[in-house]
């Protein structure tokens, strides 16, 4: 199987004991040889260092790296500084979000929706970056109607996004129909489908129930029995989202992005079960 589309994503860490862990997981993950690497941005700023300095590691050792950017609580000016400086270092690639500010963090700032931050980044810096944003094929929490949502999608391809990058799921046929959705639209930029492999039980419905991703009945009930053998979770979890990623690259998925969590051993298995098939 074609593995050259595939990416991998990571959090800015957040003590120098998670950098150098994080060093030893990007060092086994570059030798699959990712088209790049992306790295989150905190909404409202709060990991924005760490994610600059985790993409210029990553470029340093001659990967190409995306930070996330988001808008939610900023201004214009401060993301205007933020472009500069991606620009200053030869950035070329973006992940645009609005991002959600945690509960008590204050409000809004002044471009609302991620298709109001492409707009904005396409007529500061024309051409410059390739522009990835965010697709929800099981709807995203706060859209008012999956139909809203397709569209708010749409318009943030208008406003010039090159590439989408989904959030996780574990049910292909969210994608299959999204993606018929996307194409009577007219809509032909790829949209890469987001991995999150299955590591830790407790951790994936946490994440699961903040993001809107559905967990099959079988897969949760299948994952709670075994309680607390992480061996069977990991195992069990490989299986099924291998055979996930066989799914959408057979149905044409135009490549796959790995949450890969910070870690190395889980998206490395799936992707080599993926090569040799
Ligand atoms: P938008 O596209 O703006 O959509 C947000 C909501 O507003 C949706 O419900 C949409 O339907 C609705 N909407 C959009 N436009 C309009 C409009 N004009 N009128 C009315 N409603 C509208 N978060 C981070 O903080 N940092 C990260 O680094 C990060 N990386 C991510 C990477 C990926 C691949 C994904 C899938 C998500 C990531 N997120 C990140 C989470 C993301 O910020 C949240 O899902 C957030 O709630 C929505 O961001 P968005 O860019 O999709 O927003």
């Amino acid at each position: 199987m074609n593995t050259q589309n595939f990416s991998i994503e990571f959090y800015p860490p957040k003590s120098a004991e998670g950098a150098d862990k994080l060093r030893i997981a990007r060092g086994k993950l570059a030798q699959l040889d990712p088209k790049y690497f992306s790295v989150t941005f905190g909404a409202g700023g709060s990991t924005q260092q760490g994610t600059l300095d985790t993409v210029l590691e990553i470029l340093g050792e001659g990967h190409d790296a995306a930070p996330h950017l988001s808008c939610v609580g900023g201004s214009r000016q401060s993301i205007r500084d933020i472009l500069q400086q991606f620009q200053s270092h030869g950035i070329r690639r973006l992940v645009a979000l609005r991002g959600d500010l945690p509960s008590g963090y204050g409000g809004g700032g002044e471009l609302r929706y991620a298709s109001e931050l492409v707009e904005f980044i396409r007529a500061e810096t024309g051409d410059w970056f390739h522009i990835e944003v965010a697709a929800y094929p099981e709807v995203h929490p706060q859209a008012r109607s999956p139909q809203d949502d397709l569209q708010n999608f749409a318009r943030k391809v208008q406003a010039g996004a090159d590439a989408a990058i989904t959030q996780y799921f574990y049910n292909a046929d969210a994608y299959f129909a999204f993606m018929d959705q996307v194409s009577k639209l007219g809509i032909d930029v790829p949209v890469v489908p987001g991995i999150m492999p299955i590591i830790n039980y407790t951790q994936l419905m946490r994440f699961s129930d903040m993001c809107g991703a559905e967990i099959p009945r079988w897969v949760r009930l299948k994952l709670a029995s075994y309680g607390d053998d992480s061996a069977s979770i990991k195992a069990f979890g490989l299986d099924v989202v291998t055979q996930l990623c066989e799914r959408l690259l057979a149905g044409g998925a135009p490549g796959l992005h790995f949450y890969s969590m910070n870690q190395a051993a889980a998206t490395t298995a799936i992707w080599q079960r993926l090569a040799k098939a």
